[in-house]
């Protein structure tokens, strides 16, 4: 184990006194070794792309504990910078070993090891955001991708997030425990639902499109993760809350707010269904059950949803893989006897068993009533 400075999952609002990404703490990390820029963990490889040696000379007696110094960036001297960058991966490192450590608990196996790739695509503009990428071609191909198991690219960061009346901090998304969690996630779909059926696919020839129950299902182990439902709230504080480009998973949004089709934004979908998922939880829990009974659901339901054998990769065989409605079914025969509790809170959704999701949002539209009139 080794020392390691990181930012824990911080469920204040800012008005509450939350100043940064998350609660800044001394923690012990596995680490199985530390190179100039990287660190290998059992279940991951956390590494900066963008040259220069982090983890050498002054700091490492102290493990890896390093200043996060605002998140760094084009206006921090170098020596801050530096610091930033090392705190980056270490950060990144942490997160994404707890997240998986947390899900192959849950499922009692472990998942395929995950490269993650600190400050990608910057060769044009800096970018604040973060990726999950696997080789291949067509919408999303990234020839920087090669780990057939799935990378996860964070970029360098970009812009800053006001603190207070003079402070800044930089949205360095290693630094941020939500997009580190989020991508994660998309490794977990990949290697249990497999929403795309990339196990079909040649290991070089993966598809990245991701569909709405794919950023929904990554939101939700999010908020599990972090333990809030404002998972985004930090840097995306100027949006409101009402607003869905805040991402905030609320019993507000059901189905009559999924747009679908060639123009629907999947993240924007997904919330949909990270919201109705987050209320089944929150139903799992006032039974008196832990939360985690709803997380194990979730992750056996994952895993149910890709344990099925479809003749090829056909277009129908994929059009059914994005149906809410699908996952929900396998979710509750992981756990019948969560069973009325989760799909009493789906409901309220609008997201009901054997329904496709363009036909469950017609009848959120018309208020139920059409759904109603075929059933
Ligand atoms: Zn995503």
């Amino acid at each position: 184990m080794t020392r390691a400075a990181v930012y824990l999952p911080d469920r204040r609002s800012r008005s509450e006194g939350r100043s940064g990404p998350g609660r800044l703490e001394e923690i012990e990390l596995d680490v199985l070794e530390v190179g100039s820029a990287h660190v290998v963990l059992p279940e991951a490889t956390v590494r900066d792309e963008r040259g220069g040696a982090l983890f050498t000379g002054d700091g490492l007696g102290r493990g890896l504990v390093f200043d996060p110094s605002a998140g760094g960036g084009p206006m921090a001297d170098a020596a801050a910078d530096r610091a930033a960058r090392a705190f980056g991966v270490v950060n990144a490192a942490f997160h994404t070993q707890r997240a998986l450590r947390y899900v192959s608990g849950l499922l009692g196996h472990p998942l395929p090891r995950l490269l993650v790739r600190i400050g990608m695509h910057e060769q044009t503009r800096r970018w604040g955001g973060g990726h999950y990428r696997l080789p291949g071609q067509g919408v999303g191909a990234d020839p920087d991708a090669t780990s057939p198991a799935g990378e996860v690219h964070l970029g360098g960061g970009a812009g800053f997030v006001a603190t207070s009346g003079t402070d800044r901090h930089f949205r360095a998304p290693a630094h941020n425990p939500a997009i580190v969690c989020h991508e994660v996630g998309h490794h977990v779909c990949r290697h249990t639902a497999d929403f795309r059926l990339n196990r079909l696919r040649p290991p070089g020839q993966q598809t990245n499109k991701k569909r709405a129950v794919d950023e929904g299902t990554s939101d939700v182990i999010t908020a599990i993760l972090l333990d809030t439902a404002d998972i985004y709230g930090w840097h995306r504080h100027r949006i409101p809350e009402y607003d869905r480009r805040r991402r905030k998973l609320d019993p507000r949004w059901t189905m009559a707010h999924f747009q679908g089709g060639r123009h629907g934004d999947p993240h924007a979908d997904g919330t949909v269904w990270a919201s109705a998922c987050w209320s089944a939880r929150q139903r799992v829990t006032a039974t008196g059950a832990d939360p985690t009974r709803f997380d194990t659901l979730l992750l056996l339901g994952l895993e149910l949803f890709g344990r099925d054998n479809p003749a090829g990769l056909t277009g129908d065989a994929l059009r059914e893989r994005r149906h809410f409605s699908r996952l929900l079914a396998a979710m509750v025969e992981a756990d019948p006897a969560m069973a009325p509790h989760v799909l009493a809170a789906m409901a309220e959704h609008g997201i009901h068993l054997g329904v496709s999701n363009n036909d469950l949002s017609r009848a959120a539209r018309m208020g139920g009533s059409r759904l109603a009139a075929d059933a």
